[in-house]
């Protein structure tokens, strides 16, 4: 079977102030103790799933670029020993400027990693600066421009809009200059007030401001409409790219590829078992502990949560995470997996999105028909799963 595997690095430098990710600052020792048992898990998953090709990776967080570079090798070191990576897997690793090192990047390379995701954010330094992050603007150019002369040209630039204060002209002027450093491909991603951030208790107190709704509306269409005329491909809600280089591992996520996540937090799709098939599974989500201390000390023997997925919910969510991209679900995909048209479970739904200009059929260059949102659909997202659950 094909496999996807994700790492997760739950640490950082400090905290961003908007952040509930499960990442906290850490010393070295803690991060090595981490390192071993994460090791433990990959050994123990490769043995499981010895027969997998794995067609992607990606080393999340946290802040990977914070784990010294010979954990981190050692790390790679037993991934690789551990599961048969295809030829031509996507190998990404997240990292954040102010932390990414020359040596640091030269180790992952050479483990294979062939892919870069960047935490940008702004191009405004005050902006960086009211959010939390511990770095400006020029750090992250620096790290763009390091990579790429290291011959790492395949990256990704995170940026962020909907921050407090930020106007439509700052955050044209981030894509701007994000586009100006020539990096493939952009994710822009709307920012969610979580309750407990440190963001939240300041906008709750009325000592920030975020802009409104139609505010962040605007920029997104703003944002769409600039990266279009730079070549950039609005192939999913939030990310964009240039011919060629979207992220393989991410429409894996939203196709329903089998993916398996180590480390604390991590999370997984994986086929059930026999006994689970017999329970009317389809799929199985797994889900490791969240405490980074527990995961420590279990590992790999980890108390994994696990939720039987019946064909009725993979469906739906088949349809939730397909329709995020601008190709849609498509109706032969739809079929092989359920053994029933797209129409047949969710006829009247698509008939009330192409009704109401939210959705429309569109035919691929294979022949196949896809059903996707409109511009405005995508707008409305909500909305639109709304009518899928009825
Ligand atoms: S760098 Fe990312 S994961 Fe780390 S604290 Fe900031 S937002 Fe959270």
């Amino acid at each position: 079977m094909l496999l996807q595997l994700y790492l997760h690095f739950p640490f950082c430098k400090r905290k961003c102030l908007y952040c509930d990710f499960v990442s906290a600052a850490a010393n070295e020792q803690t991060i090595a103790a981490y390192c071993l048992a994460l090791e433990k898990e990959i050994r123990t998953m490769g043995e499981k799933y010895a027969d997998a090709q794995v067609s992607t990776v990606f080393l999340g967080g946290g802040t990977p670029s914070i784990v010294p570079a010979p954990l981190m090798k050692s790390v790679l070191g037993t991934l690789r020993e551990s599961f048969f990576l295809l030829k031509d897997a996507e190998f990404t690793t997240e990292a954040n400027p102010g932390t990414l090192t020359k040596a640091w990047l030269e180790t992952v390379m050479e483990a294979g990693v062939n892919r870069l995701s960047l935490g940008v954010q702004a191009a405004q330094d005050a902006l960086l600066c009211r959010i939390g992050r511990i770095h400006t603007f020029a750090d992250a150019e620096q790290s763009v421009k390091m990579a790429q002369r290291m011959g790492l040209g395949n990256i990704n630039a995170d940026v962020m809009y909907g921050l407090p204060g930020q106007t439509t002209a700052d955050y044209l002027e981030t894509l701007e200059r994000v586009c100006a450093l020539e990096v493939p491909h952009v994710s822009a991603y709307s920012l969610i007030v979580e309750e407990g951030t440190p963001l939240c208790r300041s906008v709750e107190a009325g000592e920030m401001t975020v802009p409104d709704d139609d505010a962040c509306a605007a920029m997104t269409e703003a944002g769409i409409a600039l990266l279009g005329k730079h070549g950039y491909h609005q192939y999913e809600i939030s990310n964009y790219a240039r011919e060629g280089f979207a992220c393989r591992h991410n429409i894996g996520y939203w196709q329903g590829a089998w993916y398996l996540g180590m480390g604390a937090a991590a999370h997984s799709m994986l086929p059930p078992a026999q006994s689970e098939a017999e329970m009317g599974a389809v799929r199985l989500r797994v889900a490791n502990p969240e405490d980074v201390n527990s995961y420590m000390v279990a590992s790999p023997d980890v108390k994994r949560e696990k939720s039987l997925i019946t064909a009725e919910e993979a469906m739906f969510e088949t349809m939730m995470l397909g329709l995020r991209m601008n190709q849609g679900v498509g109706e032969r995909h739809f079929e092989e997996n359920f053994g029933q048209p797209i129409t047949a479970r969710y006829g009247k739904a698509l008939e009330s999105l192409v009704r109401d200009g939210l959705g429309y059929w569109q035919e691929h260059p294979s022949g196949e028909l896809f059903f996707a949102l409109t511009a405005r659909g995508l707008l409305l997202q909500n909305e639109a799963l709304l009518r899928l659950m009825d």
